[in-house]
């Protein structure tokens, strides 16, 4: 089978000019997204298509007067995309609270870029209350009624069904593709994975649903012709470095499972269709769902979630991403190592910024693998 991975990767890479002809051959409206906790579901009820916005790892020469330079590189970076132009289809921007760095690069892209609709989400932070589903649930009433009054048009129950079902189907086939990363030869790599989870969030879910029914055809009959060396997890906050997944994966490992929300936290959790009213079913998933540091406490119930996934996919080690500056996942990574220690799978930390240094960082995972495969005792 010839390269069943490839349309992700074109859709990553060609993500403006596909989101323009979508636009143009379907003449409806688009919205940028920057956190995972604004639900695509109500977008797409709305006929809007979510697009999530994301960084070029390009230096970001053009944030200075707009975002403190200490914010994280995931902040600058995209709200650099947006003053360069990248994302002039946008007709709208969207963000569900979540990181005080995040607001500051929706505010500033609100404030000084031209857009025709900005709506910010206040998702609650105390997820683990049990106001919390209550009030999310108004929230959603809000930003349901907000969409309604911009697209002219009303969202009824049959079109957040539709959102619904789109969502969960996707959720529902990347699970299934996931399992192929179980076995001691895994059908495909971590960057095949992230290539495969990173598109999802830039496409029509239709599209991409299409894609991963034809993927689903071809895949147990894969042979990979590599060795998948040392079977790694990545954890981290918002990952989309291909070209650091590539380069370690051809040290000699394969990234079998990872735990962010550019992965297994964007898709994890579906929704619960057998709860009648179809907000408070949304409203519950995304209170439920797999949580980003910023809002996991105090039951710290992501770690759990890492330390599972690091057992079901029978992880030898993992990489430990935090973004520079980033204090949710800074906080949150010493317990999180302890916890993986305690099951014996090793971890190694790595801080990443806008682009990330190779040749130093090389060294420091070629080492971390060595004493995984135990080469270090040759020496
Ligand atoms: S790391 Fe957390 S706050 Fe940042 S985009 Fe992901 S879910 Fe949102
Ligand atoms: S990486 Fe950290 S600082 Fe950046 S958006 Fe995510 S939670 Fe916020």
């Amino acid at each position: 089978m010839s390269e069943p991975f490839q349309k992700f990767r074109d859709w990553i890479d060609n993500r403006h000019e596909y989101a323009k002809e979508w636009k143009a051959t379907r003449n409806r409206r688009i919205a940028g997204y920057f956190c995972t906790y604004v639900p695509e579901e109500i977008l797409i009820a709305a006929n809007v298509l979510p697009v999530r916005i994301l960084g070029s790892h390009e230096p970001p020469t053009v944030t200075e007067p707009y975002v403190f330079a200490m914010f994280c590189h995931l902040c600058r970076d995209s709200l650099a995309q947006g003053l360069k132009g990248r994302f002039d289809y946008l007709d709208g921007i969207v963000e569900g609270q979540s990181c005080l760095h995040l607001r500051q690069a929706y505010n500033a892209w609100r404030l000084h870029i031209p857009i025709d609709y900005a709506f910010y989400i206040h998702v609650p932070h105390g997820v683990q209350t049990r106001h919390a589903l209550p009030y999310y649930t108004e929230e959603l009433r809000k930003f349901k009624r907000s969409l309604g009054e911009w697209t002219g048009r009303k969202i009824t129950e049959r079109d957040l069904a539709r959102g619904i079902n789109v969502m969960n189907r996707n959720r529902d086939l990347m699970h299934k593709i996931y399992e192929y990363r179980k076995p001691n030869n895994p059908k495909l790599t971590g960057l095949e994975a992230m290539e495969m989870v990173l598109s999802s969030q830039m496409v029509d879910k239709e599209d991409h649903n299409g894609a991963l029914e034809e993927l689903l055809k071809t895949l147990p009959s894969r042979e990979m012709d590599r060795n998948p060396g040392v079977r790694l997890m990545i954890i981290g906050c918002e990952d989309d470095d291909r070209i650091f997944m590539k380069n370690v994966e051809n040290l000699g490992a394969t990234f079998v499972i990872d735990e962010h929300c550019t992965g297994s936290r964007y898709f994890w959790n579906l929704v619960d269709s057998s709860i009648q009213d179809r907000l408070v079913a949304i409203a519950d998933r995304y209170i439920s769902r797999i949580p980003c540091p910023s809002k996991d406490w105090p039951e710290l119930t992501r770690i759990k979630q890492a330390v599972n996934l690091a057992q079901t996919y029978n992880v030898q080690g993992a990489l430990v991403i935090q973004n520079k500056f980033c204090d949710p996942h800074g906080i949150e990574v010493p317990p999180l190592r302890e916890e993986l220690k305690a099951v014996g799978v090793p971890t190694y930390p790595l801080e990443f910024d806008v682009t990330v240094p190779w040749g130093q960082f090389r060294t420091r995972v070629e080492a971390f693998l060595e004493t995984l495969t135990g080469l270090e005792e040759l020496f």
